[in-house]
């Protein structure tokens, strides 16, 4: 029998650590042969009901889950930890300036990147959710010198498989036959969902919608807006699917991309596509054997430029800031 795998989830007792816990713990974030031990951080107050959400945990009696644990202190939380999902994080409130979000994000992710660094397992995946996603990610990578830099990610999946659906929509297409779509640059309205090297039944999908239009004014900012069209619609945020995008990352990470896909991943840049090195950007990667790469070659034409630049440029301006403020 296998060891379980240690899976820390921070922010546990929040609305998208309820629609997240359930799915790891049936065997969507790793496979359904692969037992797991959850290790749920909460900060004190939240502890309580982190255990509620434990005792409903128990209740489902999932074969594969061998263990809940639930903590308020990182050091503890991440100790032996395989898989971090990072969710819990300070969010933006009325008013707030930049400066004290990420001031506040800053206090959240430095003991966070520090304890991972004392005490996760040598073969740990870090996913950061919480905002200003990439980031939070830097700002932990930063404080993880002896983990490699290549396993902090931050998750722009949700924003892929929104792009993915919007396409398929304006198509016919299925879902399943869209390949290689890639969102460039920071989980935030300047990221930039690309269709020029997408493909649709193997077609290319830009050739495909042929439509600039469509693209530039509707598309994009869809995608992009997607999370505030959700709120408004709901009146609640959208939780299920973030969690589901954070099932997909690891679950795509740890087991891999199809061959003639990729998938796209806030990562450390290597320099690649003139993304500044050291930045935490999204990217198209392929995954194999746990690891992930970017995929090199594509040919960014000038309307991608423009938007790959803007986004880029925002995460150096949040990068700056935060080492401003001494975060990093
Ligand atoms: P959610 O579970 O709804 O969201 C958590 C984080 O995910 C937020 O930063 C949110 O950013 C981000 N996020 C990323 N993508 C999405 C998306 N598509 N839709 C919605 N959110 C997204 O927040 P809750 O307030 O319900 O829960 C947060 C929990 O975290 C609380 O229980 C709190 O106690 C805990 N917490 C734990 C910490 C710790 O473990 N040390 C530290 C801080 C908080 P955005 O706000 O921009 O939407």
């Amino acid at each position: 029998t296998r060891t379980p795998v240690n899976v820390t989830v921070t922010g546990a007792a929040g609305q998208i650590g309820y629609a997240l816990l359930f799915r790891i713990a049936s065997g969507h974030l790793l496979g359904p042969d692969v037992p797991v031990k959850l290790r749920l951080l909460e900060i004190p107050q939240a502890v309580k009901a982190a255990e509620g959400t434990a005792m409903e945990l128990d209740d489902c009696a999932f074969p594969l889950l061998k263990g809940i644990d639930i903590f308020d202190n990182p050091t503890d939380g991440f100790a032996g930890a395989n898989v971090a999902l990072l969710v819990g994080a300070r969010p933006r409130t009325q008013g707030m300036e930049r400066g004290d979000l990420l001031s506040a994000n800053g206090g959240i992710f430095k003991p966070q990147g520090e304890a991972i660094n004392a005490g996760a397992a040598d073969d740990i995946k870090v996913l950061v959710v919480g905002n200003p996603a990439n980031t939070n990610a830097l700002i932990a990578q930063q404080h993880a010198p002896d983990v490699p830099a290549e396993r902090f990610t931050a998750m722009t999946r949700l924003d892929h498989n929104r792009a993915i659906s919007q396409l398929a929509q304006k198509t016919g297409a299925a879902v399943s036959d869209i390949a290689k779509l890639t969102i460039w640059g920071n989980h935030s309205a300047t990221q930039y969902p690309d269709i020029f090297h997408a493909e649709i039944a193997g077609k290319n999908a830009a050739e495909t919608v042929n439509d600039e239009a469509w693209l530039a004014d509707t598309f994009i900012p869809t995608v992009a807006k997607r999370g505030a069209a959700i709120i408004e619609a709901r009146g609640a945020s959208s939780a299920a699917s973030a969690a589901n995008a954070a099932i997909d990352h690891v679950y795509t990470w740890v087991n891999g991309t199809k061959p003639g896909d990729w998938t796209s991943m806030g990562v450390v840049s290597d320099g690649s596509y003139g993304v500044p090195a050291g930045l935490i950007s999204s990217f198209p990667v392929t995954c194999q054997d746990g690891k992930w790469e970017i995929v090199q070659g594509l040919e960014i034409n000038e309307f991608s430029r423009g938007r790959i630049d803007a986004s880029v440029n925002e995460l150096a301006e949040e990068r700056d800031a935060v080492r401003e403020l001494g975060l990093i």
